[in-house]
């Protein structure tokens, strides 16, 4: 039966279309890159797109890039990040949007980021943990041990807080606990007991990942062993990890920390390589102090009398160099740990009179960069650009490098401010088949420059960088960058050597429309 229009109905249509383009113009603005059917799914209740949330996903810790994402979605599930990236994959009339996982967003360069695409704010996976150990499950079985099943969303933080509750702990660290587990896993996650247990990603069993197509898989060394070697220091580019499962040890309850001093970088660097050589510590760092930089957010372990030993050195030196090592105990060997650290200690080459020592617990060792951090904070110096360089050098060149780059440059200039990390670590524990990037040589140091800067001068200490960068290329220092940051597609193949082609296929594999983590520019 056919149907005809009166009067009446022409009306009600004009108010109607009227009332539709009003309601058009109130909506938020739109990206034409991300098509509006998002809007009719499932999700849609948890993407956002007010200026609040887009700005909060736009900064990072480095304060120095700015991209803004169309939409932020806060997921409850990972079925909530599968749906978003089938969707952006499975379309095959319009373009894919990308899509990023956002941890901490301590990232320096927008890594985070997704410029007219999705952040996923994985932190909000944690509001909707119904299980009581908020996200964090402690196990034990007889091939593995001890290992926690971990949200990716989790702060080390908690999850040292949580497996201690068991009397257990992850082996491997990061300097600052306040970082997600995805977000290391996706670099590698370094600190001072890398040489002897190995980084984060070689402590890992097993992961689930979302990969760039939306499918959910469980990969470890034996079960799709591609996706699980690919995500492992994979820089966010082959699937969002949503579970992670982590070696666990008995956790000790204290530990013997040392600092000492030296004002020569050679004896410096030939005693932190000899102890990490020998058995007995489990953690070795090292950093720079000059007469310069005031106190920083790692050197609140000087009492104030020993602080006014340490600034009339600095008054005669330029630079003095700290080694820092640190051996655990508990009550099974509280009456014999003095007695191993002073062997440990015998034979180095440190300046007599300058070694401090402390006793702390586990837990204020671990966290010990927090008050380092409370502190910045309140004085208004811990939210300002942070133009880091992390880099890694073979041990036969660390000589050159000091007197190039660390010598030459930085402290000719005179006016960075923030740590500098210097310490060696073994190859021994990474595996090649990891995406992680490292130089061949069996022993590389970690260097760190934490700058922090006004906001109107990082690029002074950028164009440093820079420097040093070409410094290197140009004499043959074969570095490797660590949380590493590139202009070109060039660069990035340099970077990967000779596993670019195997980095290249595994994104054509998992992530073939280039959607995830846009923010580390190398395939996008
Ligand atoms: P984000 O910045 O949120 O993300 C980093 C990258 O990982 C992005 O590409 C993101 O898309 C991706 N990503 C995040 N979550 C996931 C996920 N679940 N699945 C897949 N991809 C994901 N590093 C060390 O190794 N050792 C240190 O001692 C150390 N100390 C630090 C101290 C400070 C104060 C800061 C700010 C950083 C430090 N870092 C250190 C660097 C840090 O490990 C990396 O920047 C890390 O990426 C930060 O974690 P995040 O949770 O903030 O990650």
């Amino acid at each position: 039966m056919a149907t005809f229009f009166g009067p009446g109905d022409f009306i009600f249509l004009f108010i109607m279309s009227h009332l539709m383009s009003i309601i058009d113009k109130l909506r938020p603005s739109w990206n034409p890159s991300i098509p509006h059917e998002l809007l009719s799914l499932d999700i849609a209740a948890r993407l956002r797109t007010d200026s609040n949330s887009t700005m909060a996903a736009s900064i990072d810790f480095g304060k120095i890039v700015q991209e803004t994402p169309t939409a932020v979605l806060y997921p409850s599930s990972a079925n909530d990040i599968i749906g978003l990236i089938k969707f952006s994959y499975s379309s095959a009339t319009r373009n894919p949007f990308c899509i990023a996982a956002r941890g901490h967003g301590h990232s320096v360069r927008g890594q985070a980021m997704a410029r007219n695409g999705v952040v996923v704010d994985m932190n909000s996976l944690k509001n909707n943990n119904n299980d009581k150990n908020n996200g964090i499950r402690v196990s034990w079985d007889a091939s593995l041990g001890f290992y926690a099943d971990v949200g990716d969303e989790q702060l080390w933080i908690d999850v040292l807080n949580t497996t201690l509750e068991n009397g257990l702990a992850p082996v491997s660290w990061t300097d600052y606990l306040y970082l997600s587990v995805g977000g290391t896993i996706s670099n590698a996650g370094i600190s001072g007991q890398t040489f002897r247990f190995g980084p984060q990603i070689s402590n890992v069993h097993e992961m689930d990942v979302i990969t760039g197509k939306g499918e959910f898989v469980t990969c470890s060394k034996q079960t799709n062993s591609e996706l699980f070697f690919a995500v492992l220091g994979g820089l966010g580019q082959f699937g969002i990890i949503t579970r992670a499962r982590i070696v666990l040890n008995k956790a000790p309850t204290r530990v013997k920390w040392v600092r000492i001093l030296y004002a020569d970088f050679s004896k410096f660097t030939k005693d932190q390589e000899h102890l990490i050589s020998i058995e007995g510590l489990d953690y070795v760092e090292g950093s720079l102090m000059m007469n310069h930089t005031p106190n920083n957010w790692r050197s609140s372990f000087f009492s104030p009398s020993n602080q006014t030993k340490m600034d009339s050195l600095l008054s005669k030196n330029d630079t003095i160099y700290c080694l820092e090592m640190v051996k655990y105990y508990d009550d099974q060997n509280d009456n014999t740990v003095d007695e191993e650290m002073k062997k440990l200690l015998e034979g180095l080459n440190f300046m007599p009179g300058f070694m401090f020592t402390k006793d702390v617990t586990f837990v204020d060792f671990l966290n010990r960069v927090r008050s380092g951090e409370i502190e910045l904070k309140s004085k208004g110096l811990w939210d300002v650009p942070h133009p880091w360089l992390n880099l890694f050098v073979p041990k036969s060149s660390i000589m050159d490098f000091n007197a190039g780059v660390i010598v030459d440059i930085i402290l000719r200039h005179n006016k960075a401010i923030g740590p500098i990390l210097v310490y060696p670590t073994s190859r021994k524990k990474w595996d090649d088949r990891m995406s992680a990037v490292i130089p061949e040589e069996d022993t590389f140091y970690c260097v760190g420059l934490l700058y922090s800067s006004d906001f109107d001068d990082w690029q002074i200490l950028d164009g440093l960088n820079e420097k040093m960068l070409k410094h290197c290329d140009k004499n043959g220092l074969k570095i490797k960058q660590y949380l590493p940051h590139y202009k070109t597609k060039e660069d990035w193949m340099r970077h990967f050597g000779e596993k670019w082609n195997t980095f290249q296929q595994r994104k054509i594999q998992f992530d073939p429309k280039m959607i995830l983590s846009p923010g580390q520019r190398i395939f996008n």
